[in-house]
Protein backbone atom coordinates (compact mmCIF):
# COMPACT_ATOMS: atom_id res chain seq x y z
CA UNK A 1 0.00 0.00 0.00
CA UNK A 2 2.51 2.72 -0.76
CA UNK A 3 2.35 5.48 -3.51
CA UNK A 4 0.32 8.69 -3.28
CA UNK A 5 -2.57 8.76 -1.11
CA UNK A 6 -6.41 7.47 -2.09
CA UNK A 7 -9.43 8.48 -0.44
CA UNK A 8 -10.37 5.27 0.96
CA UNK A 9 -13.86 6.60 0.24
CA UNK A 10 -13.81 6.75 -3.03
CA UNK A 11 -13.46 3.29 -3.43
CA UNK A 12 -16.20 0.16 -3.86
CA UNK A 13 -16.16 -2.17 -0.85
CA UNK A 14 -15.30 -5.23 -3.78
CA UNK A 15 -12.21 -2.98 -4.47
CA UNK A 16 -11.17 -2.85 -0.77
CA UNK A 17 -11.55 -5.98 -0.51
CA UNK A 18 -8.84 -7.06 -2.83
CA UNK A 19 -6.74 -4.76 -1.50
CA UNK A 20 -6.60 -5.91 2.04
CA UNK A 21 -6.63 -9.56 0.51
CA UNK A 22 -3.21 -8.74 -1.52
CA UNK A 23 -1.85 -7.53 2.07
CA UNK A 24 -2.55 -11.10 3.39
CA UNK A 25 -5.85 -9.45 5.25
CA UNK A 26 -8.63 -11.91 6.07
CA UNK A 27 -12.11 -11.27 5.70
CA UNK A 28 -13.53 -10.60 9.24
CA UNK A 29 -10.69 -7.61 9.05
CA UNK A 30 -12.44 -5.95 6.22
CA UNK A 31 -15.84 -6.47 7.41
CA UNK A 32 -14.49 -4.75 10.32
CA UNK A 33 -12.72 -1.90 8.39
CA UNK A 34 -16.31 -1.61 6.36
CA UNK A 35 -18.18 -1.46 9.39
CA UNK A 36 -15.83 1.41 11.27
CA UNK A 37 -16.49 3.46 8.26
CA UNK A 38 -19.91 2.49 7.01
CA UNK A 39 -21.23 1.57 10.23
CA UNK A 40 -19.86 3.20 13.17
CA UNK A 41 -18.94 6.38 10.81
CA UNK A 42 -15.74 6.82 12.10
CA UNK A 43 -13.48 8.55 9.38
CA UNK A 44 -10.00 8.11 11.79
CA UNK A 45 -7.94 5.09 11.08
CA UNK A 46 -6.33 5.88 14.94
CA UNK A 47 -9.86 5.12 16.13
CA UNK A 48 -10.88 1.89 14.84
CA UNK A 49 -9.90 0.24 17.94
CA UNK A 50 -10.51 -3.61 16.87
CA UNK A 51 -7.96 -3.21 13.83
CA UNK A 52 -4.29 -3.70 14.85
CA UNK A 53 -1.94 -0.52 15.60
CA UNK A 54 0.23 -1.99 12.96
CA UNK A 55 -2.78 -1.83 9.93
CA UNK A 56 -4.25 1.48 11.36
CA UNK A 57 -0.42 2.88 10.76
CA UNK A 58 -0.48 1.43 7.20
CA UNK A 59 -4.17 2.08 5.84
CA UNK A 60 -3.09 5.70 6.90
CA UNK A 61 -0.03 5.73 5.55
CA UNK A 62 -1.89 4.90 2.79
CA UNK A 63 -5.24 6.38 2.52
CA UNK A 64 -6.95 9.53 3.66
CA UNK A 65 -10.80 9.15 4.60
CA UNK A 66 -11.73 12.61 3.92
CA UNK A 67 -14.90 14.40 3.49
CA UNK A 68 -16.13 17.76 3.11
CA UNK A 69 -16.34 20.61 5.98
CA UNK A 70 -20.01 22.17 7.11
CA UNK A 71 -19.25 26.24 6.52
CA UNK A 72 -22.51 27.04 7.64
CA UNK A 73 -25.89 25.85 8.79
CA UNK A 74 -29.04 27.23 7.77
CA UNK A 75 -32.44 26.00 9.42
CA UNK A 76 -36.00 26.93 8.41
CA UNK A 77 -38.92 27.58 10.05
CA UNK A 78 -40.28 24.62 8.19
CA UNK A 79 -37.40 22.08 9.94
CA UNK A 80 -35.21 21.75 7.01
CA UNK A 81 -32.14 22.70 6.88
CA UNK A 82 -29.65 23.68 4.33
CA UNK A 83 -25.61 23.14 4.64
CA UNK A 84 -23.13 25.09 2.68
CA UNK A 85 -20.22 22.35 2.60
CA UNK A 86 -16.78 23.39 1.58
CA UNK A 87 -14.52 20.86 -0.70
CA UNK A 88 -11.42 20.31 -0.53
CA UNK A 89 -10.36 22.57 -3.11
CA UNK A 90 -12.34 25.47 -1.19
CA UNK A 91 -15.13 25.33 -3.50
CA UNK A 92 -18.58 25.39 -2.13
CA UNK A 93 -21.75 22.88 -2.22
CA UNK A 94 -25.08 22.92 -1.06
CA UNK A 95 -27.35 20.27 0.45
CA UNK A 96 -30.53 20.37 1.76
CA UNK A 97 -32.02 18.07 4.93
CA UNK A 98 -35.53 17.88 5.22
CA UNK A 99 -36.75 15.85 8.27
CA UNK A 100 -40.58 14.55 7.48
CA UNK A 101 -43.22 12.79 9.67
CA UNK A 102 -41.68 9.36 9.69
CA UNK A 103 -39.19 10.10 6.99
CA UNK A 104 -35.97 12.09 6.61
CA UNK A 105 -34.56 13.38 3.41
CA UNK A 106 -31.29 14.52 1.92
CA UNK A 107 -31.45 16.44 -1.21
CA UNK A 108 -27.83 16.19 -2.63
CA UNK A 109 -25.40 17.53 -4.82
CA UNK A 110 -23.34 16.09 -7.98
CA UNK A 111 -21.72 19.00 -9.10
CA UNK A 112 -20.18 22.29 -8.30
CA UNK A 113 -22.39 24.88 -9.88
CA UNK A 114 -24.41 23.46 -13.21
CA UNK A 115 -23.73 24.11 -16.73
CA UNK A 116 -27.68 24.25 -18.25
CA UNK A 117 -28.71 27.61 -17.67
CA UNK A 118 -32.49 26.93 -17.14
CA UNK A 119 -34.20 30.34 -16.93
CA UNK A 120 -35.98 29.72 -13.24
CA UNK A 121 -33.31 28.03 -11.43
CA UNK A 122 -30.82 29.84 -9.31
CA UNK A 123 -28.19 27.51 -9.70
CA UNK A 124 -27.39 27.66 -13.65
CA UNK A 125 -26.73 31.15 -13.02
CA UNK A 126 -23.46 30.36 -10.79
CA UNK A 127 -21.73 28.55 -14.05
CA UNK A 128 -20.50 25.17 -13.38
CA UNK A 129 -16.92 24.22 -11.93
CA UNK A 130 -16.60 20.55 -11.71
CA UNK A 131 -18.06 17.14 -10.90
CA UNK A 132 -18.23 16.27 -7.24
CA UNK A 133 -15.92 12.80 -7.20
CA UNK A 134 -17.16 9.87 -5.52
CA UNK A 135 -15.98 10.75 -1.53
CA UNK A 136 -17.34 13.90 -2.11
CA UNK A 137 -21.38 12.28 -3.45
CA UNK A 138 -21.19 9.89 -0.21
CA UNK A 139 -19.61 12.20 2.11
CA UNK A 140 -22.87 14.23 2.28
CA UNK A 141 -24.41 11.43 3.48
CA UNK A 142 -21.78 10.66 6.01
CA UNK A 143 -22.23 14.22 7.03
CA UNK A 144 -26.22 14.26 7.07
CA UNK A 145 -26.58 11.19 9.64
CA UNK A 146 -24.01 12.68 11.51
CA UNK A 147 -26.48 15.44 11.76
CA UNK A 148 -29.28 13.55 12.40
CA UNK A 149 -27.73 11.33 15.35
CA UNK A 150 -30.53 9.22 16.72
CA UNK A 151 -32.86 10.16 13.95
CA UNK A 152 -32.17 7.61 10.84
CA UNK A 153 -31.83 9.48 7.05
CA UNK A 154 -34.22 7.50 4.74
CA UNK A 155 -34.55 9.40 1.66
CA UNK A 156 -31.98 10.38 -1.11
CA UNK A 157 -33.12 12.54 -3.88
CA UNK A 158 -30.39 13.88 -6.13
CA UNK A 159 -32.34 17.43 -6.39
CA UNK A 160 -29.29 19.55 -5.36
CA UNK A 161 -26.60 21.35 -7.23
CA UNK A 162 -25.61 19.94 -10.75
CA UNK A 163 -26.73 17.15 -13.12
CA UNK A 164 -26.36 13.89 -12.16
CA UNK A 165 -26.26 12.25 -15.57
CA UNK A 166 -23.10 14.01 -16.76
CA UNK A 167 -21.63 13.18 -13.77
CA UNK A 168 -22.09 9.50 -14.00
CA UNK A 169 -18.67 8.32 -13.52
CA UNK A 170 -18.96 9.18 -9.98
CA UNK A 171 -22.28 8.70 -9.25
CA UNK A 172 -23.08 5.29 -10.53
CA UNK A 173 -20.30 4.08 -7.76
CA UNK A 174 -21.31 6.53 -5.13
CA UNK A 175 -24.71 4.76 -5.74
CA UNK A 176 -23.07 1.33 -5.82
CA UNK A 177 -21.73 2.07 -2.06
CA UNK A 178 -24.88 4.03 -0.87
CA UNK A 179 -26.83 0.70 -2.17
CA UNK A 180 -24.05 -2.14 -0.65
CA UNK A 181 -25.45 -4.25 2.26
CA UNK A 182 -21.98 -3.80 3.59
CA UNK A 183 -22.24 0.49 3.43
CA UNK A 184 -24.99 2.65 3.68
CA UNK A 185 -27.83 -0.12 2.64
CA UNK A 186 -30.09 2.12 1.19
CA UNK A 187 -33.02 0.45 -0.63
CA UNK A 188 -33.27 1.62 -4.64
CA UNK A 189 -36.66 2.73 -4.28
CA UNK A 190 -35.15 5.38 -1.44
CA UNK A 191 -32.92 6.92 -3.99
CA UNK A 192 -34.08 9.06 -6.71
CA UNK A 193 -32.27 11.01 -9.28
CA UNK A 194 -33.65 14.39 -10.63
CA UNK A 195 -32.35 15.12 -14.90
CA UNK A 196 -32.93 18.07 -17.02
CA UNK A 197 -33.23 15.33 -20.07
CA UNK A 198 -29.76 14.52 -20.67
CA UNK A 199 -31.13 11.73 -23.57
CA UNK A 200 -27.48 9.95 -23.94
CA UNK A 201 -26.80 9.52 -19.94
CA UNK A 202 -30.70 8.17 -19.64
CA UNK A 203 -29.85 5.35 -21.94
CA UNK A 204 -26.80 4.80 -20.21
CA UNK A 205 -28.19 5.05 -16.92
CA UNK A 206 -30.79 2.54 -18.09
CA UNK A 207 -27.94 -0.14 -19.44
CA UNK A 208 -25.89 0.69 -16.31
CA UNK A 209 -28.40 -2.20 -14.45
CA UNK A 210 -28.50 0.39 -11.66
CA UNK A 211 -32.05 0.37 -9.63
CA UNK A 212 -33.23 3.69 -8.88
CA UNK A 213 -36.12 5.93 -9.30
CA UNK A 214 -35.54 8.50 -11.85
CA UNK A 215 -37.58 11.58 -12.02
CA UNK A 216 -37.30 14.02 -14.99
CA UNK A 217 -37.72 17.62 -15.00
CA UNK A 218 -39.92 18.68 -17.42
CA UNK A 219 -41.85 21.93 -16.95
CA UNK A 220 -43.41 22.46 -20.15
CA UNK A 221 -44.64 19.31 -22.66
CA UNK A 222 -44.69 21.80 -25.09
CA UNK A 223 -41.58 21.61 -27.25
CA UNK A 224 -41.18 25.44 -27.95
CA UNK A 225 -41.82 26.86 -24.82
CA UNK A 226 -39.52 24.27 -23.11
CA UNK A 227 -36.82 25.63 -25.30
CA UNK A 228 -37.81 28.99 -23.64
CA UNK A 229 -37.37 28.00 -20.56
CA UNK A 230 -34.94 25.24 -20.46
CA UNK A 231 -31.71 25.89 -23.29
CA UNK A 232 -31.18 21.97 -22.84
CA UNK A 233 -33.99 21.11 -24.46
CA UNK A 234 -32.63 22.54 -28.19
CA UNK A 235 -30.18 19.25 -27.70
CA UNK A 236 -32.72 16.73 -26.47
CA UNK A 237 -36.17 17.39 -28.00
CA UNK A 238 -39.32 15.85 -26.42
CA UNK A 239 -39.92 13.01 -28.71
CA UNK A 240 -35.97 11.90 -27.97
CA UNK A 241 -36.16 12.55 -24.49
CA UNK A 242 -39.77 10.58 -24.69
CA UNK A 243 -37.92 7.20 -26.26
CA UNK A 244 -35.01 7.07 -23.59
CA UNK A 245 -37.52 7.11 -20.71
CA UNK A 246 -39.29 4.35 -22.10
CA UNK A 247 -36.39 2.58 -22.74
CA UNK A 248 -35.67 3.23 -19.27
CA UNK A 249 -39.03 1.86 -18.01
CA UNK A 250 -38.12 -1.60 -20.26
CA UNK A 251 -35.12 -1.72 -18.01
CA UNK A 252 -36.33 -0.53 -14.20
CA UNK A 253 -38.77 -1.83 -11.79
CA UNK A 254 -39.89 2.00 -10.85
CA UNK A 255 -41.97 4.61 -12.50
CA UNK A 256 -40.52 7.65 -13.62
CA UNK A 257 -41.76 10.99 -11.65
CA UNK A 258 -42.31 14.16 -14.24
CA UNK A 259 -41.08 17.20 -12.17
CA UNK A 260 -43.42 20.16 -13.16
CA UNK A 261 -42.72 23.85 -12.13
CA UNK A 262 -45.57 25.98 -12.49
CA UNK A 263 -44.81 29.25 -13.74
CA UNK A 264 -47.91 31.90 -13.78
CA UNK A 265 -48.59 32.87 -17.01
CA UNK A 266 -46.32 30.30 -19.06
CA UNK A 267 -47.19 27.05 -18.46
CA UNK A 268 -50.37 26.43 -17.11
CA UNK A 269 -52.98 26.95 -19.39
CA UNK A 270 -55.11 24.66 -21.39
CA UNK A 271 -52.28 23.46 -24.70
CA UNK A 272 -49.74 23.40 -21.24
CA UNK A 273 -52.60 20.58 -19.97
CA UNK A 274 -53.33 19.01 -23.24
CA UNK A 275 -49.45 18.95 -23.92
CA UNK A 276 -48.77 17.12 -20.46
CA UNK A 277 -51.69 14.56 -20.98
CA UNK A 278 -50.36 13.49 -24.27
CA UNK A 279 -46.84 13.15 -23.23
CA UNK A 280 -47.52 11.14 -19.92
CA UNK A 281 -50.43 9.47 -20.89
CA UNK A 282 -48.67 6.31 -22.23
CA UNK A 283 -45.28 6.31 -20.02
CA UNK A 284 -45.76 4.96 -16.29
CA UNK A 285 -45.06 7.74 -14.60
CA UNK A 286 -46.61 9.95 -12.39
CA UNK A 287 -46.32 13.98 -12.09
CA UNK A 288 -45.53 16.12 -9.16
CA UNK A 289 -45.88 20.11 -9.64
CA UNK A 290 -43.66 22.02 -7.99
CA UNK A 291 -44.57 25.36 -7.47
CA UNK A 292 -42.08 27.48 -9.02
CA UNK A 293 -39.77 29.13 -5.93
CA UNK A 294 -38.71 33.20 -6.31
CA UNK A 295 -35.25 33.48 -7.54
CA UNK A 296 -33.60 36.91 -7.50
CA UNK A 297 -33.47 38.71 -10.63
CA UNK A 298 -36.08 36.21 -12.40
CA UNK A 299 -39.17 38.04 -14.35
CA UNK A 300 -41.02 34.94 -13.73
CA UNK A 301 -43.73 34.81 -11.00
CA UNK A 302 -45.32 32.11 -8.32
CA UNK A 303 -48.68 30.90 -9.56
CA UNK A 304 -51.84 31.73 -7.90
CA UNK A 305 -52.89 29.04 -5.71
CA UNK A 306 -56.49 28.76 -7.42
CA UNK A 307 -54.36 28.09 -10.71
CA UNK A 308 -52.79 25.37 -9.34
CA UNK A 309 -56.00 23.89 -7.93
CA UNK A 310 -57.61 24.56 -11.66
CA UNK A 311 -54.27 22.68 -13.72
CA UNK A 312 -54.73 20.18 -11.20
CA UNK A 313 -57.77 19.16 -11.62
CA UNK A 314 -57.61 18.90 -15.12
CA UNK A 315 -54.64 16.64 -14.65
CA UNK A 316 -56.85 14.45 -12.36
CA UNK A 317 -59.01 12.89 -15.14
CA UNK A 318 -55.96 10.92 -16.38
CA UNK A 319 -54.97 7.33 -14.60
CA UNK A 320 -51.74 9.08 -13.39
CA UNK A 321 -50.94 10.02 -9.81
CA UNK A 322 -50.93 13.92 -9.14
CA UNK A 323 -49.17 15.24 -6.56
CA UNK A 324 -48.28 18.65 -4.99
CA UNK A 325 -44.87 19.28 -3.69
CA UNK A 326 -44.51 21.32 -0.64
CA UNK A 327 -41.41 23.09 -1.29
CA UNK A 328 -39.38 23.25 1.87
CA UNK A 329 -36.70 25.98 2.99
CA UNK A 330 -37.88 28.93 0.87
CA UNK A 331 -37.23 31.21 3.97
CA UNK A 332 -33.72 30.37 3.75
CA UNK A 333 -32.97 30.04 -0.23
CA UNK A 334 -32.84 26.09 0.11
CA UNK A 335 -36.10 25.30 -1.56
CA UNK A 336 -36.01 23.67 -5.67
CA UNK A 337 -33.86 25.92 -7.50
CA UNK A 338 -32.48 28.10 -4.93
CA UNK A 339 -29.48 26.84 -4.40
CA UNK A 340 -26.57 28.80 -5.71
CA UNK A 341 -24.04 28.10 -2.86
CA UNK A 342 -23.32 31.87 -1.43
CA UNK A 343 -21.82 32.28 1.71
CA UNK A 344 -23.33 34.14 4.42
CA UNK A 345 -26.90 33.45 2.95
CA UNK A 346 -28.28 34.68 6.01
CA UNK A 347 -26.91 38.03 5.55
N1 LIG B 1 -30.25 19.05 -12.94
C1 LIG B 1 -31.22 18.15 -12.36
C2 LIG B 1 -31.16 18.14 -10.86
C3 LIG B 1 -31.61 19.41 -10.18
S1 LIG B 1 -33.18 19.08 -9.58
C4 LIG B 1 -32.60 18.50 -12.90
O1 LIG B 1 -32.75 19.49 -13.57
O2 LIG B 1 -33.52 17.72 -12.67
C5 LIG B 1 -33.86 20.58 -9.38
C6 LIG B 1 -35.37 20.52 -9.52
O3 LIG B 1 -35.89 21.76 -9.09
C7 LIG B 1 -35.80 20.35 -10.95
O4 LIG B 1 -36.93 19.53 -11.04
C8 LIG B 1 -36.16 21.77 -11.38
O5 LIG B 1 -37.08 21.76 -12.41
C9 LIG B 1 -36.68 22.34 -10.09
N2 LIG B 1 -36.50 23.78 -9.99
C10 LIG B 1 -35.48 24.51 -10.45
N3 LIG B 1 -35.66 25.82 -10.18
C11 LIG B 1 -36.83 25.90 -9.52
C12 LIG B 1 -37.55 26.99 -8.93
N4 LIG B 1 -37.09 28.23 -8.98
N5 LIG B 1 -38.70 26.70 -8.31
C13 LIG B 1 -39.16 25.44 -8.22
N6 LIG B 1 -38.50 24.38 -8.73
C14 LIG B 1 -37.36 24.61 -9.38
Amino acid sequence: MQGIQKNLLDLHPDEINRIMVSRGERSFRINQLLEWIYGKRVLDFSRMTSLPAQLQHDLATAFKLTIPVIKERTGSSDLAVKYLLQLEDDNLIEMVLMPYEGKTTLCLSSQVGCQYKCKFCATGRMGFQRNLTVHEITGQIFIASCELGERKLTNLVLMGMGEPLDNLENILPAINILQHEKCFSFSPRRITLSTCGIVPGIYRLAESGIKLKLALSLNSAVQKKREQIMPVAHRYPLNKLKKSLQYFLERNPYRITLEYVMIRNFNMNREDILALRKFSGDLSCKINLIPWNQVDGSNFTKPLEKDIETFMDALRGMKIAVTLRESRGTDIQAACGQLSARACSRR
